[in-house]
């Protein structure tokens, strides 16, 4: 067998080695029904028993009350998007976005077919280096939601804590795709949360939706069955077939997390991969520039460049050759992004910096 290398990938991202161990033996025979998971009916035993056994350890680890939903779908964040206004946005009503990477300008662009809109901050000078501070952010008179990105994949910033609470009747409603159980939450600030899997949950295929029930049954206009929160909330998410080996992965990476102290544990041991990479990189003595100014620099994400593209492309190809994967940087920041989501072991982050010292020494 070949040898598993380190995964900064973006997403689809790393997952915990002890997941795709128990995977491996539960896709010939799951639990010994002498059937593979992927070949089990959603509405037989087996399978129920995994969605009921995922949903619990959501709540768990979350703390989610039994006042919100929990929903499984398909179509990804990029289905959120749309989704969110269709369901909760009436053609005469206005939702707020804050907008803090090139993932809220997307979800702005889909609510805009849906009602109207108003941007309540925006960090597109300087091509989204930072999160707005609080008094930065106007909410418009009587928003439905505010909707905010937690953690900007691309960019490599995150919210240190919610956004300010938008006015009265309005819910916040969240992109958590980048970093949804990398750290605590309180639910309850929030209206709706919405994350693909595929960083911090497990593989690509399902989105985890979790939504206060009020709002599930809120419909801003008719729309077709599977389009609709209701007709997923009332049928536990099994209205039609789910993914149900994505939901079967994630169940195991949920239990994982558990295994590593729950969020807390998580943001802890997050907190100190993505420090030790920050810490080199400003060990450097300027050689290296981080993109996300100090105070909004991502747990999940850290982008950096060297002094020219050419010392890039060189860093990217020797990085490669040391053992790392995906530390290119998305082409609209350019330079590198190291991707440490929840399963990226800390040795990994300990083998960029001492990569990113070494690098310097050689090229400043
Ligand atoms: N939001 C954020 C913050 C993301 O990072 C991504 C994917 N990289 C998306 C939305 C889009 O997700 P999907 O591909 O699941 O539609």
């Amino acid at each position: 067998m070949s040898e598993r290398i380190f995964n900064f990938s973006a997403g689809p991202a790393v997952m915990p080695v002890s997941v795709l161990e128990e995977a491996q033996g539960a896709l010939l025979d799951f639990a010994g029904t002498g059937i593979g998971i992927a070949e089990h009916s959603h509405r037989g035993g087996p399978f129920e028993g995994v969605m009921k056994q995922v949903e619990a350890d959501c709540r768990a680890l979350a703390e989610i009350p039994d006042d919100y939903a929990l929903l499984f779908l398909q179509g990804g964040a990029s289905t959120q998007f749309f989704q969110v206004p269709a369901n909760l946005l009436p053609a005469d009503g206005t939702a707020d976005y804050i907008l803090t990477g090139s993932w809220s300008e997307k979800a702005l662009k889909e609510a805009k077919l849906y009602g109207k809109t108003h941007v309540a901050a925006t960090t597109a000078e300087g091509n989204y280096r930072r999160i707005p501070r609080a008094d930065e952010v106007r909410y418009s008179a009587s928003p439905v939601y505010a909707h905010f990105t937690s953690n900007n994949t691309i960019f490599g910033t995150q919210w240190p804590s919610e956004p300010p609470a938008p006015p009265a009747a309005a819910f916040l409603a969240c992109d958590a795709s980048s970093d949804i159980f990398s750290r605590p939450l309180d639910v309850k600030r929030y209206g709706l949360i919405y994350a693909g899997a595929q960083k911090n949950l497990g593989p690509a295929g399902v989105t985890l939706v979790i939504i206060r029930r009020d709002l599930v049954e809120r419909r801003a206009r008719e729309l077709p069955t599977m389009l609709r929160y209701d007709t997923h909330a009332k049928d536990g998410s099994l209205y039609n077939t789910p993914p149900t080996l994505s939901i079967y992965l994630m169940g195991l990476v949920l239990k994982w997390i558990r295994g590593q102290g729950g969020l807390a544990g998580m943001e802890t041991l997050n907190r100190r991969k993505a420090e030790t990479i920050y810490q080199a990189l400003e060990a450097c003595g300027g050689f290296y520039q981080c993109h996300a100014g100090e105070g909004s620099r991502s747990l999940m994400n850290v982008t950096f460049r060297t002094p020219s593209p050419e010392l890039d492309a060189r860093f990217v190809k020797e990085s490669e050759q040391a053992g790392m994967s995906g530390l290119k940087g998305h082409r609209s920041v350019g330079g590198m992004r190291a991707s440490v989501y929840n399963a990226f072991p800390l040795g990994g982050s300990e083998a960029l910096a001492s990569f990113l010292k070494d690098f310097a020494k050689r090229n400043g």
